[in-house]
């Protein structure tokens, strides 16, 4: 393999960025730890330290949070005018657009992914994200409302109900898209005018940290974003039990998730969760072939499989699944997998050794009980975390790679009868985050589409995602749903005023 000869040099930005240990945002300012600790975050194509990073702990995160109490009650913040608060998160926008190659690149570097999908996905997806949330700053609305109260006979009221913004809030985010996650949090909290301490993942803390620079720059008030790099068990943790945060939205394992919503229980904060996944792809045997065998290893490919709504059990109708297990294979087999700063990459490594070996572990468990690899199957290279693009077949229901969230490169191949089969099958899981379908009976994919038990249906396309759709969890895969107007509802409050006239 590979991995230097054809990658692109670093933009100078991220590397005087990476040429000194960065500090966490508490307050508008930049600081050390407490502790004065810092933990190293990685580059996965090579296992080599990038940078090492402030790493918070309690004491940290409780004045972080005192900074977000304070900028919420006593800063500029809430005078601000609602416009005022959309045009500094369009401001943002505006900045990160301005930045996109060095985001592109520190996300690439961070995370692993290639840069040229950081460059059209992650950051546009960012950028588009902060401009749909500064539209909403200025409609978030309440109503007024007729009432009837039966025992004030005559009386008349004037009743109407204000959107408020919940206060505090604690972001815990995932490695998986980095920035695109912290703009996913950051976006609707800010536009419900909202404080906020956000913990990126300790993976990869890189673009969150730059991104908090842009924030100030921007100009929002000191304290309204703080940013505190730091491990799960301690930064995190403390985050979500905190007794002055109102509300904790978290992205990542669903195992996490019920340790958050534990941690919650203590001041009975608001809870958002973004969780986990094992999401059907279902090909019927009347679907444009051609066009599903790319959409289906995209499904599961996409960002080598590290995707909540990866489509990583895949069914098809007898009859075609030779077809289309061959052509995912074959898709498989084409795709370039190298480092992420390579412009001929299209899958680089997983993002760490835990989740490669995590992977890994995986597909023996399913080699152990039967399942076959019709490609890939192992790791890939003798550096960095890389696994190879792999197509299962000869699964069963009840084995550990069709039940679990793997998040690799890993898809599970299952062939099926009719509906009557899959759909049972394809809501057979504690998830529910995605599922897709594939057919020319639009017809049919409707009526697919309204029996799947999963808070997105993608019906002959996948990873179709937008600032303007709601994207979350049935079943273990979530509460609430982030991105589109409905993310609005979880930051904010209603209060019911009723006045007697
Ligand atoms: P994770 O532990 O759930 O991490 C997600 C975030 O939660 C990180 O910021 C993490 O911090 C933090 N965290 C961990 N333990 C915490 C705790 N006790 N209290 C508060 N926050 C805590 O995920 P992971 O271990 O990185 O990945 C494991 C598996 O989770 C993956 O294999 C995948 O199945 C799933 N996952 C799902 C998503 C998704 O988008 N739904 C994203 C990532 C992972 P640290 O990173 O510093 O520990
Ligand atoms: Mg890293």
């Amino acid at each position: 393999m590979n991995t230097t000869t054809a990658e692109i040099p670093m933009h100078q930005q991220v590397q005087t960025f990476l040429s000194a240990p960065r500090k966490m945002l508490i307050g508008g300012r930049w600081i050390d730890a407490a502790s004065g600790k810092t933990f190293p975050t990685y580059n996965p194509a090579t296992g080599d330290v990038l940078a090492n990073v402030a790493e918070g702990t309690h004491t940290d995160v409780d004045r972080a949070v005192s900074a977000a109490r304070n900028a919420f009650e006593n800063g500029p913040w809430r005078k601000l005018t609602a416009s005022e608060r959309g045009r500094l998160i369009w401001k943002l926008a505006d900045l990160l657009e301005a930045h996109l190659e060095e985001f592109a690149q520190l996300e690439s570097l961070d995370n692993g992914k290639p840069v040229g999908v950081a460059r059209v996905a992650d950051v546009p997806l960012a950028v588009d994200l902060f401009r749909y949330m500064a539209g909403w700053a200025t409609k978030i609305e309440g109503n007024t409302i007729p009432i009837s109260v039966p025992y004030t006979p005559g009386a008349q009221y004037l009743a109407y109900t204000l959107r408020e913004p919940v206060g505090v809030v604690a972001q815990i985010i995932p490695w998986n898209f980095p920035l695109l996650m912290a703009a996913w949090k950051l976006g609707p909290a800010l536009a419900a005018g909202c404080t906020i301490v956000l913990k990126p993942a300790e993976q990869t803390p890189l673009s969150a940290l730059r991104l908090g620079e842009l924030i100030c720059e921007a100009g929002f008030p000191d304290g309204v974003v703080n940013i505190v790099p730091g491990y799960g068990e301690t930064a995190g943790a403390a985050l979500a039990a905190h007794p002055d945060i109102d509300k904790v939205a978290f992205t990542g394992s669903t195992e996490v998730g019920k340790l958050i919503l534990g941690a919650a229980t203590g001041n009975l904060k608001k809870v958002s969760l973004e969780l986990g996944g094992k999401s059907p792809n279902i090909v019927c045997k009347d679907a444009d072939v051609a066009a599903s065998i790319p959409g289906v290893s995209s499904a599961i490919f996409f960002n080598h499989g590290q995707c909540c709504c990866a489509g990583s059990r895949l069914f098809v109708e007898k009859g075609i699944f030779d077809k289309v297990v061959d052509g995912v294979a074959e898709d498989a087999k084409k795709i370039k997998v190298g480092p992420g700063m390579d412009l001929s990459t299209q899958m680089g490594p997983l993002v760490s050794d835990e989740q490669q070996r995590r992977v890994l572990s995986y597909l023996d468990s399913g080699f152990s009980e039967g399942a076959k690899a019709v490609v890939g199957g192992r790791k890939f290279g003798d550096k960095g975390y890389f696994v190879e693009p792999t197509v299962l077949v000869d699964t069963t229901q009840n084995m550990k790679v069709m039940q679990e969230e793997i998040f690799g490169p890993v898809v599970c191949a299952v062939p099926f009868t009719d509906l009557e089969e899959v759909l049972p099958a394809a809501n057979d899981s504690v998830y529910g985050l995605a599922a897709a379908v594939w057919t020319r009976d639009l017809s049919k994919a409707h009526r697919i589409a309204a029996h799947l038990r999963a808070g997105t249906v993608w019906i002959n396309c996948y990873n179709i995602l937008d600032a303007a759709l709601p994207f979350g969890g049935y079943k273990q895969s979530g509460w609430g749903r982030e991105m589109g107007h409905d993310a609005l509802e979880l930051y904010t409050e209603v209060k019911a005023v009723t006045v007697r006239l």
